[in-house]
């Protein structure tokens, strides 16, 4: 997207003309409104003699300046609302060795379904409106008129005062004593109904980390010391009654604090950290410097929790913890440096619960997230939406907040550290943490870090990957020499997206017939060019195949040009490298994938194979799971706008495979589905997936016996994961019994997000044309709120993957009735749904002319005004 068309330009970024040393902030808390009173303590930084402040969406008061004997003198000030901008007229010029103090009074109504700023989230029964904050990038303007910079780092001083009937009031930093003698709120002297906490936050802090909260929560407290004998207290604020499913939450967050103490010799600085459970929330947390906000489906683990959630549970736990270090000590410059923050916040969420799951599966789901057809980075840069990992510009700065940010740039990162290896990758990244601790760095400041610890020119490898758009296309192939002893390994590249050529480390392993890994073949190179050759000397004998790098860090795609069915069977049967092994079979089933388009049967080896994988009994269950796993996906990412396609084909494919392996299905989903006693969840995830797997293809085979195999499945299964897993493949089937499953379902998950966003996912993912009926009438329940943005994600998110209905007139006529009431409610999920659609210049007729029409009458209703960043990704989408 060329600079021109984004709102917010790097380019044209400046730093405010004032420096924010002080907040001193009162915040009234009413069931319809809170009404704000701030003295802002500001420097400037050239003479000025007027003030701009960033805010949007509030009724603002009265403006004083305080004179330095404590005179109050009105101001002038002009609301611009087009500009969220607040002009304050200043009674003279202001020098910058002076200080400005104003007085700011303002009022700010929450919404139902603006989740910036102040909000409503949902209310337990009985209690107050429960009022949550998110500020990240710019809420806080949505809250009281600020200096929304990263740059205004300042400390704060917050009294917040509302109705006693919350039992917490929340904001940053610790409770001042002089107020609040015992550390909770205390009633007003001249309304007992009501009551006011202080808060005293010394550590610099910038707006976008500011929280504000009233609730009503039970708390679980509990402390942990690191080895350097810090204590912290720990809080783990849940809804009422649910203190239960926060014990092994707790468990974790001490995990996580230690781990990251000893690991990244980091310490936490302030006495408590606390986590609150929010349910309404587009992200699945925010840091808040100490008070990390998690969305209550991850928050929470209890029986209730789906397998997905319980490793994301760790990842988000570790990931805000990490941002109380990155983000908090050193903040990025501007929401243009987001990329880099965020990019080394995943990396570290990335070790730990690789450390706590395996390698090979996190690392798995990685590779998926890269390739992943919606939001996946390459989808995205496929699909036209820019790649840059520093952005030139954005509309709003959750626009940032994509795959590019989280996928590509710790891919990036991950590449980096290979490129100049474990040393020096930590000398940079603790060089960085020292130089800026307190304060604010950009990107130059971060890649300077690395530049001076590196002994190797780092510029062309940082611009192609940080500063254009695009990804390498490599293709592999060899050839050896037996008189010579010689192997030369040739790689080239076809860059995608316009620049040189991309800086690519790259493993290279030969593997020999007893599936050993080729000491005179294994060796990290480095692509920089075109083609390059790679000559491995004294080579005893020529490998059975080759290990492309897989297991490391790599962004783009990869083809082994020399591959043949034969040596990817072998490489699936006997590879060191899992993910190699993985790798090969998804090749095979691609190839398979063509046949079944092609109307030809798979191939006898895949079919074999795979009866061969269901067997061995010394795969561990989460790899088989990779194994055996038929979707629509595809490596061969020329398929990638046929979904239609794609989907009928796996469809075809799973049916073939099933009935030809059922009796082995059978038995493996006998043995399979029975949990052994105090399994361990590292265990329980990998084989409920195995549980998944093979659910599906027995629901494919759809025969009686594989159907009652599932309907016992669904009855026997302890954890909901096995419900939703089983449920649904027995809703993917002709069965008549999928009616009462489903109805069995929803009784059991409807009384708890996390399960009922489980249960409304596989409720959108039926293949029957029946989806749209059920969408409506679970719409239509008291239970789905589609301002509730995990209900709305689970069910409109649901249905946008669904590919085999979506792609039918009933499906697109959905899609455009779906998006056009969710633009103006929640248009963070309206741009998810409209995401299947990025490829549609690019479908057959007639589905191309179906979908470009919904479309373009979507952009001629939407609103550029309201909501800009759908309708310019529209305008994309139809390339005008
Ligand atoms: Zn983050």
């Amino acid at each position: 997207m060329p600079a021109k068309n984004f709102k917010y330009k790097k380019s044209e970024y400046v730093r405010p003309s004032v420096q924010l040393s002080h907040v001193d902030l009162d915040l009234k808390i009413y069931d319809d409104r809170v009404v704000g009173r701030e003295r802002l303590l500001l420097k400037p930084i050239k003479d000025i003699s007027t003030v701009e402040l960033d805010v949007q969406d509030l009724e603002i008061g009265d403006i004083n300046l305080v004179d330095p004997e404590g005179m109050e003198i009105p101001l002038i000030w002009l609301y611009i609302k087009k500009e969220n901008s607040l002009r304050i007229v200043l009674p003279r010029e202001f020098k910058t060795s002076e200080e400005i103090v104003l007085e700011i009074n303002a009022v700010c109504r929450p919404t139902d379904n603006i989740l910036e700023g102040l909000y409503f989230d949902t209310t337990p029964p009985g209690a107050p409106p429960q009022i949550m904050s998110q500020c990240q990038q710019w809420g806080f303007q949505r809250i009281m008129p600020t200096v929304d910079d990263c740059t205004a780092k300042c400390t704060w001083k917050t009294r917040l005062e509302a109705s006693n009937r919350y039992t917490h009031l929340i904001s940053n930093g610790d409770v001042l004593r002089e107020t609040n003698p015992d550390g909770v709120p205390v009633p007003l002297p001249d309304d007992p109904s009501r009551m006011a906490i202080t808060y005293l936050n010394s550590i610099p802090m910038p707006p976008y980390l500011f929280i504000a909260a009233a609730g009503t929560w039970d708390v679980l407290a509990d402390s942990v010391t690191t080895d350097l004998g810090r204590e912290i207290r720990l809080e783990y604020l849940v809804p009422p009654g649910k203190i239960e499913s926060a014990h092994i939450p707790m468990q974790i967050t001490k995990d996580c604090v230690l781990w990251q103490s000893r690991h990244l010799s980091y310490e936490y600085e302030r006495e408590c950290y606390r986590t609150i459970c929010m349910e309404k929330s587009n992200f699945g947390g925010m840091e808040n410097a100490g008070n990390t906000t998690i969305i209550t489906e991850a928050a929470l683990i209890d029986d209730w929790t789906v397998d997905a959630r319980l490793v994301y549970a760790h990842s988000v736990i570790i990931h805000e913890y990490e941002h109380n270090h990155c983000g908090g000590d050193v903040t990025m410059e501007t929401p243009f440096d987001m990329w880099l923050n965020e990019a080394y916040t995943v990396t570290v969420e990335r070790d730990y619960v690789r450390e706590k799951f395996g390698f090979e599966l996190i690392r798995l789901s990685e590779i998926d997230s890269i390739r992943a057809p919606l939001n996946g980075p390459l989808a995205m840069e496929e699909g036209g939406k820019t790649g840059r990992i520093v952005r030139e510009g954005f509309n709003h700065p959750d626009d940032v907040v994509d795959g590019v940010t989280y996928v590509k740039a710790p891919e990036v990162l991950g590449m980096l550290r290979s490129l100049i290896g474990d040393e020096k990758y930590e000398k940079a990244i603790s060089l960085y943490f020292t130089r800026y601790n307190g304060g604010n760095a950009d990107t130059e400041d971060f890649l300077n870090c690395f530049r001076e610890t590196a002994d190797i020119d780092l510029n062309s490898f940082l611009h192609e990957w940080l500063f254009t758009a695009g990804y390498p296309e490599l293709r592999g192939t060899y050839s050896y020499s037996p008189d010579k002893r010689r192997l030369v390994v040739a790689v080239s590249q076809l860059r995608h997206g316009r620049g040189r050529y991309f800086t690519i480390p790259f493993r290279i392993s030969g593997v020999d017939a007893g599936g050993r890994v080729m000491e005179s073949v294994n060796k990290l190179l480095v692509l920089d060019s075109e083609y390059s050759e790679f000559v491995f000397e004294d080579v005893p004998f020529e490998p059975e195949f080759l290990d492309w790098n897989s297991g490391e860090a790599f962004y783009g795609t990869f083809t082994d040009e020399i591959a043949t069915r034969e040596t990817l069977v072998k490489t699936v049967k006997f590879s060191p490298f899992i993910i190699g092994r993985v790798e090969a079979m998804r090749t095979l089933r691609d190839i398979a994938m063509k046949n079944m388009m092609d109307d030809l049967a798979p191939p006898s080896e895949f079919v074999k194979l795979f009866r061969e994988i269901l067997d061995d009994a010394s795969l561990p269950d989460g790899i088989k799971a990779s194994l055996l796993t038929i979707s629509d996906e595809m490596l061969d990412r020329s398929f990638l706008p046929f979904t239609a396609e794609r989907n009928a084909a796996a469809r075809k494919l799973s049916s073939v495979v099933a009935k030809t392996c059922n009796e082995q299905l059978l038995d493996v989903f006998e043995r399979v589905t029975v949990a052994p006693e105090n399994e361990e969840l590292a265990s329980a995830i990998p084989r409920r997936s195995l549980c998944d797997v093979v659910s599906k293809l027995l629901a494919a085979a759809a025969g009686e016996r594989e159907v009652e195999a599932l309907v016992q499945y669904f009855e026997e299964g302890a954890a909901i994961s096995d419900k939703l897993y089983a449920a649904s493949a027995v809703n993917s089937t002709d069965s008549v019994i999928r009616h009462e499953i489903m109805n069995k379902l929803r009784d059991i998950c409807k009384d708890h997000v996390a399960a009922y966003g489980g249960y409304l996912r596989v409720l959108a993912s039926s293949p029957h044309n029946d989806v749209f009926e059920a969408i409506t009438s679970e719409e239509k329940s008291a239970d789905f709120r589609i301002e509730h943005p995990s209900h709305s994600r689970s069910l409109y998110g649901g249905m946008a993957v669904n590919n085999a209905q979506l792609w039918t007139t009933r499906g697109i006529d959905w899609a455009g009735e779906t998006l056009l009431r969710l633009a103006d409610i929640n248009e963070y999920t309206a741009l998810n749904v409209v995401s299947a659609f990025t490829f549609v210049l690019k479908m057959n007729e007639p589905l191309r002319s179906l979908v470009v029409d919904m479309l373009a009458e979507l952009k001629r209703r939407v609103s550029a005004v309201r909501t800009p960043s759908l309708y310019s990704r529209i305008s994309q989408i139809l390339g005008n």
